[in-house]
């Protein structure tokens, strides 16, 4: 009888020739378990997804609650669903009062999809514009608006008007006029390689939107739910964005994303066409439920509040002179290499040894850490300890 190791190379689709192929039969808090029992420290949160650490009990809970209720009905926007409801207001309690109208989807990806179609809408106008090395999903709308060519000049021809800038560039922001529908921007760069801007650079854009008439997309999927340190990374910068996207950490594991606005613009959606944006399973009640218990423990723990701690002491213990530079913003961290061929052996030491890092989409000589938020103390010493360890294993 075939493994299913190997049914899994033989009958499911690959994305790459290199997959990690670690066989995990458990997860628990900060630990995945594979089939011998071997134990793995999740430095990634499967990727900045799992802020609350693999089945937390009360998204467990919730989940199993609005299992035995109802789970799928009707397609997006029909039917009154409670969780739906109840996780748009609490969301909506703890954003500005211009983003009060939640659009529910599936995926990153998806929440990128609708937030650009809505900016189009509303505005009238065509051309959008983002940034070189920017990460945003990879559908071909998310594709279009990618900052990496590598990605993208397989898939030509995308979508027309694309205009990308150089991040944190003051200067270019004066491609930005009364054309434009919208500038889709991370607040921090997360597939870039945690690259942060400064203060100054996105008020100063968010100034030039207001001029022109170009709503501000921010794509809060890899920043949002307390990975740097506040609910969300923009309140950090002293700005609001017009339309704001989440997924990943939004639904405590299950797949859930939105795209956020005002109900001035997001009615744009209503009339010509009727339906202008429609999902069949954009905010299934099972992942509402668990993005509920996840927002509630977010908001009711002290998780946030210790990420600023924990990245200071991540950065106070990840000191060797083969690391050429540390960029974090909490616990969205990027430890930069020579190259890539470095950093993959670092990476493959430490999963090795039992913890699991990797690296970023468009910067592959910088390792990723975006642990959990539920780390402790003694797991980041031991974590640290393994880095270290296995950067000076490769370096004899
Ligand atoms: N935006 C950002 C900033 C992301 O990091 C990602 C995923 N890495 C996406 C969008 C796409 O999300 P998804 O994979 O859920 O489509």
């Amino acid at each position: 009888m075939l493994t299913e190791r190997q049914l899994f190379l033989q009958h499911l689709a690959q994305t790459s020739k290199t997959p990690m192929m670690l066989e995990i039969v458990k997860a628990e808090g900060m630990y995945l378990y594979d089939k011998s029992g071997k134990s793995f420290m999740d430095l990634i949160a499967g990727i900045s997804v799992s802020n609350l650490g693999h089945r937390h009990p009360k998204v467990i809970k919730a989940v199993k609650k609005q299992l035995d209720e109802y789970s799928y009905l009707m397609v997006y926007g029909e039917y009154i669903q409670s969780p739906q409801v109840q996780l748009a207001k609490l969301l909506n309690d703890h954003l500005p009062k211009g983003l009060d109208t939640t659009y529910f989807v599936n995926s990153g990806s998806e929440a990128i999809e609708g937030a650009m179609k809505l900016a189009k809408r509303y505005t009238g106008r065509t051309e959008i514009i983002a940034f070189n090395n920017a990460y945003h999903g990879s559908t071909q709308g998310a594709l279009s608006i990618s900052g990496n060519e590598y990605f993208k000049k397989a898939y030509q021809p995308l979508l027309p008007e694309i205009i990308l800038l150089q991040f944190n560039h003051q200067n270019d922001l004066k491609r930005i006029s009364d054309k434009t529908a919208c500038v889709v921007i991370e607040p921090i760069q997360g597939e870039g390689g945690v690259v942060i801007p400064g203060k100054q650079y996105l008020k100063d854009l968010r100034k030039k939107c207001d001029e022109t008439g170009a709503l501000l997309i921010l794509d809060e999927i890899q920043t949002g739910f307390g990975r740097t340190g506040s609910l969300f990374a923009f309140e950090q910068y002293d700005i609001e964005p017009d339309i704001l996207a989440l997924a990943k950490g939004m639904g405590g594991g299950m797949p859930l994303g939105a795209f956020i606005s005002s109900q001035k613009i997001m009615s744009s959606l209503k009339t010509n066409p009727e339906l202008g944006h429609i999902t069949t399973f954009g905010g299934h009640p099972v992942c509402c439920a668990a993005g509920l218990a996840n927002l509630k423990e977010l908001l009711e723990g002290d998780l946030i509040k210790k990420v600023k701690e924990e990245e200071t002491l991540f950065k106070k213990l990840l000191v060797h002179p083969v690391i050429k530079e540390i960029r974090s913003k909490g616990l969205l961290i990027a430890i930069e290499f020579d190259d890539f061929e470095t950093n993959k052996k670092v990476i493959d030491e430490c999963i090795k040894n039992g913890i699991i890092v990797d690296w970023f989409l468009n910067a592959s000589h910088c390792m990723r850490i975006a642990p959990p938020l539920i780390i402790s103390e003694k797991e980041i010493e031991s974590a640290c300890n393994i880095i270290i360890n296995s950067i000076n294993k490769i370096s004899n």
